[in-house]
C-alpha cells in the first residue's frame, strides 16, 4: 500500500508541476512578455539614455554575425557610427527612429527590417516619448564591427520628422 501511497504522490507532484508550468505560460502569453529579456543596463559612452543589451549569439567563422536585443528607454539612442561589414535590424517592440546621414529620419516600429549598408554613417534608438526594442545582427564580422563616432546631439535628436 505504502508503494502506491507513493506513486500516487509522485504523480501528484508531476501533475502539479505541469499545471504550474503551463499557467506560468499563460501568463507570459497573456501579459505579451517579449521573447528575449531586455538583459543589462548599457554603460558606454556610444549611447545617450538607458540602453539595455541582451546579447544573444556572439560570432564565430562560420555563421560571422553577432546578434543581440537591444532596448532603448524613450530618449535613448546609439551616438553616429557605421558597421563595416554592415547590420540588419529586427524591431520587435515599440517605436523608434532610424536616420542616414544627410537622409531625413525615419519612423521605425514593430514589424520593420533595416538594413544598415557597409560603411554608412547612421544612429538608431527611441523615440523621445516611445521605449522601442530591435534585435540587431552585425553582418560580415569577419570585415569588421562597429566603428563609433560622436553623439546625436539634442538638435540632431529633436529635429522634424519628414
Ligand atoms: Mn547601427
Amino acid at each position: 500500500m505504502k508503494y502506491h501511497l507513493n506513486y500516487i504522490l509522485l504523480f501528484a507532484i508531476v501533475f502539479f508541476a505541469a499545471c504550474n508550468n503551463n499557467q506560468k505560460m499563460e501568463e507570459k502569453k497573456l501579459h505579451n512578455e517579449p521573447a528575449f529579456p531586455k538583459g543589462e543596463k548599457v554603460v558606454s559612452e556610444n549611447f545617450t539614455g538607458s540602453v539595455w543589451l541582451n546579447y544573444l549569439a556572439e560570432t564565430d567563422s562560420i555563421h560571422n554575425v553577432n546578434i543581440g536585443s537591444v532596448t532603448f528607454e524613450a530618449g535613448a539612442r546609439t551616438n553616429w557610427h557605421y558597421h563595416k561589414g554592415g547590420q540588419i535590424l529586427l524591431v520587435t517592440e515599440g517605436k523608434g527612429l532610424y536616420q542616414e546621414k544627410d537622409k531625413p529620419i525615419e519612423i521605425i516600429e514593430k514589424g520593420d527590417v533595416m538594413k544598415c549598408p557597409p560603411n554608412i554613417e547612421h544612429w538608431h534608438g527611441a523615440t523621445p516619448t516611445e521605449a522601442m526594442t530591435h534585435i540587431a545582427i552585425g553582418t560580415n564580422t569577419n570585415i569588421g564591427g562597429a566603428i563609433w563616432l560622436g553623439p546625436v546631439t539634442d538638435d540632431e535628436y529633436n529635429q522634424r520628422i519628414q
